[in-house]
């Protein structure tokens, strides 16, 4: 599994984990993952088919079965305006 930030656009493989205490002096910390680069949040990540380029999840396309990057979606003519 890779991932992608959604921040600075970094694909990496394991995120940065850092123990957020919420102001408390003990236990139970809630162990927070975020970009090893920028802190910034991330989301898994999907090969675009065509480039190779790491895509986040949310913002790949589907195009005849192929998971594309949105240039490699526009390139091969894939309807944007659905948005
Ligand atoms: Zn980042
Ligand atoms: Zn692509």
């Amino acid at each position: 599994m890779s991932y992608v930030c959604l921040d600075c656009g970094h694909a990496f493989n394991v995120p940065r984990e850092y123990r957020e205490k919420h102001g408390l002096e003990g236990p139970p910390y809630e162990w927070i993952q975020c970009c090893p680069l920028c802190g910034g949040s991330f989301e898994p990540s999907v090969e675009c088919d065509l480039c190779g380029r790491d895509v986040a999840e949310s913002e790949v396309k589907e195009l005849l079965g192929a998971y594309l990057c949105e240039e490699c979606f526009k390139n091969e003519g894939g309807d944007t305006d659905v948005d």
